[in-house]
Order: structure tokens, then C-alpha cells, then sequence
């Protein structure tokens, strides 16, 4: 499995506050760092949340902008930050503002709106003069990579198609791509041997097949509290976006169209049109839509229930911590709905 506090180094560290083009920051020969992955990832993390709280960020505010606040305060070795400053969160601004009076060096990154092929070019030259790398480079990086997304295609088969490799898994390691942790090379290592070893296993029993969407929950175990449950979820949409897997070459099939597809930065329509193909592809009987407590995607909700055509959960999470009571018996009206 993936081990995300390991952060490899020997070259700068640049923080990501969600995914954008690794294949530039690699190109400038520098270490992503996915910052959400190593906040959730720390031993305590609603400590940093706390931590963050007493450092002045209000308590009405979204709890992994806290988390990565928190977290980069104790890590001044990660040096830079890119901010996404366009198609990613509302807080990111003020964040990255915080992060400037911190003494960081702030790289701002805008996903065009309208998934403008033109915009999205400038962006990509710009992100590559900001960190001094050559696109011809990272365009090169990213066939190179080809091989290790094929592969996190088969572990995403393994999931939906054959049973044998579990919901939480495979979150695990779609959501690790934002930065293959720190090192895709190794990453790739470990991915070959899990995929090796999770071939053998023996399928798992049937039962109600879900998605889950929305941002990654902050909640630990609700994977595997709906597999106690009986349920599978062999659709994880955002990771599953990170992740940027295959059709990868054929035309627009560049560094631009990768990120052109990637449906989370855009518009919620082109992300349900994403996700109502995977659940026909997947065969899907439910929904789970995830939203965090103060984030302004919680209203989207209202645009997937009316344009896709499953039975929706919506939960809601605020501070890192297990599945409560509540959202257990939440869990289970949905499945007894289901079946
Ligand atoms: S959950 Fe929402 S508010 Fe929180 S960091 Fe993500 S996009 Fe921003």
C-alpha cells in the first residue's frame, strides 16, 4: 500500500494544495508534496485542525484548509506551494495569503473556466516559467508515466470489474497519485507488487455496488464500515480524477488534453457526465455524495441529484475522525433502501 507521510527529498519540496500538472513540477526537477494527503495521513490530525484554530483560522472554516495550514507550519522544508487559485476551493486565496506572510514562495495555478484549451496552454507555460521548467519536458514525463496510470487502470479494474481489490483500497491509491508520493518510481514498485498479490485473491461476495463522490471525506473507515455493511464501493470519482487514467494517447491526448479532461476543476456538468458514464460502466446501485462541512461544493449536491439518475446519500463530514453513530445508521437506512 502506499505510505504518504514518506515524503522522498534531495530536491525541493513544492506543496500542492490539490492536483495540478506534477509532470511540470517534476520537469523542474522538484518533489511534489500533496498536502492534503500528508495532513489526513499525520498521527493526529484533528490535532492540527485544532492547532490551526488556535492559531487564528476561525472555526467556521473548511477543517482540511486547517489541516494543511497546520501541517505546512510545522514543515518549513516545503519551501513552495502552488496555489490553485481558479477550479479548486474558495479559500484558496486567503490561504495562499497566509502562506506568503509565512514567509512561502506561492505559485499561483488557474484552471481556465470553460476548460478553455487556449487558457489552459497559457496556464501551463506560465506554471513551467514560475517553476523553471521546460514543457517540452513534462510533456516527455508524461509518456513516461503512461506505463504506472496503466496500471492504476487494472488496480481500478480489479476493483469494479473483479472484486478483488476493496473500496478503501483503491481510494488509497487513486488518491496518492496527486503526487505518487513524492516518488513515481517507487510508487510504481510498490503498485506492481500489491497488483501482483491483489490478482490472487479470491473475489469478493456480491452485494450493492456504490459510488462515492465529492471531495475525499475527511472521515476515516467509511469504506470499510459499508463493506462491514455488506456493501462495495468500486467507485471512488475524485481519486478516480486524480488519477487520470487511460484512453491516454490518441489526439488531444497531450499534456493540455489530460488536463482538459480532469473533470474536477470545471464545471459540475462535465463532472456529472463523468460520473453517470462510470455508473453505467460499473453498473452502479447507489450513490454517496460526500461534502465538507463549510465548503461551497456542498452545493452542488443539489445539481447531482437532479441530473443523476441513482438513488443519492448525501453525507456530511466536518473533523477528521471515524464513522459516528449517526452516519452508521445513515449508512444502513441507504442500504436497506437499496436491497
Ligand atoms: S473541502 Fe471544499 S472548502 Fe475544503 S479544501 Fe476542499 S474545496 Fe476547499
Amino acid at each position: 500500500m502506499p505510505s504518504p507521510q514518506v515524503i522522498a527529498s534531495g530536491s525541493s519540496l513544492v506543496g500542492v494544495t490539490t492536483t495540478v500538472p506534477l509532470e511540470i513540477v517534476l520537469a523542474a526537477g522538484q518533489t511534489p508534496v500533496d498536502l492534503n494527503n500528508r495532513f489526513i495521513t499525520a498521527p493526529d490530525p484533528a490535532g492540527l485542525v485544532h492547532q490551526a484554530e488556535e492559531m487564528g483560522l476561525p472555526a467556521t472554516l473548511c477543517a482540511w484548509i486547517k489541516g494543511i495550514y497546520a501541517w505546512l507550519m510545522l514543515h518549513p522544508e516545503v519551501e513552495t506551494v502552488i496555489g490553485v487559485t481558479q477550479g479548486d476551493c474558495s479559500n484558496t486565496h486567503a490561504l495562499m495569503e497566509l502562506l506568503h506572510l509565512a514567509g512561502r514562495r506561492v505559485v499561483p495555478f488557474a484552471y481556465p473556466h470553460g476548460r478553455d484549451r487556449a487558457g489552459l496552454v497559457r496556464a501551463l507555460e506560465r506554471l513551467a516559467g514560475e517553476l523553471g521548467a521546460d514543457l517540452a519536458r513534462a510533456e516527455e514525463i508524461r509518456r513516461q508515466l503512461i506505463p504506472l496510470r496503466l496500471d492504476l487502470e487494472r488496480l481500478d479494474q480489479l476493483t469494479w470489474r473483479d472484486g478483488r481489490v476493496s473500496g478503501a483500497e483503491n481510494h488509497l491509491w487513486l488518491v496518492s497519485s496527486s503526487d505518487f508520493d513524492g516518488d513515481h518510481v517507487e510508487f510504481h514498485a510498490k503498485l506492481k507488487n500489491f497488483l501482483n498479490q491483489a490478482a490472487t485473491r479470491p473475489p469478493a461476495p456480491p452485494g450493492p455496488r456504490l459510488g462515492v463522490l465529492g471531495v475525499p471525506t475527511i472521515i476515516t473507515g467509511l469504506h470499510q464500515t459499508l463493506a462491514e455493511m455488506g456493501a462495495a464501493v468500486v467507485y471512488n470519482e475524485v481519486p478516480h480524477q486524480f488519477a487520470m487514467l487511460p484512453p491516454l494517447t490518441g489526439p488531444d491526448h497531450d499534456l493540455t488534453g489530460q488536463y482538459r479532461r480532469y473533470t474536477y476543476p470545471y464545471d459540475v456538468f462535465h463532472r456529472i457526465e463523468a460520473i453517470a458514464s462510470e455508473a453505467r460502466r460499473r453498473r452502479l446501485d447507489g450513490l454517496i455524495h460526500y461534502t465538507q462541512t463549510f465548503c461551497y461544493r456542498q452545493m452542488q449536491d443539489i445539481a447531482l441529484k437532479q441530473r443523476l439518475d441513482l438513488p443519492i446519500l448525501t453525507l456530511e463530514g466536518n473533523q477528521p475522525g471515524p464513522v459516528d453513530g449517526r452516519t452508521r445508521l445513515r449508512l444502513e437506512a441507504f442500504l436497506e433502501l437499496l436491497a
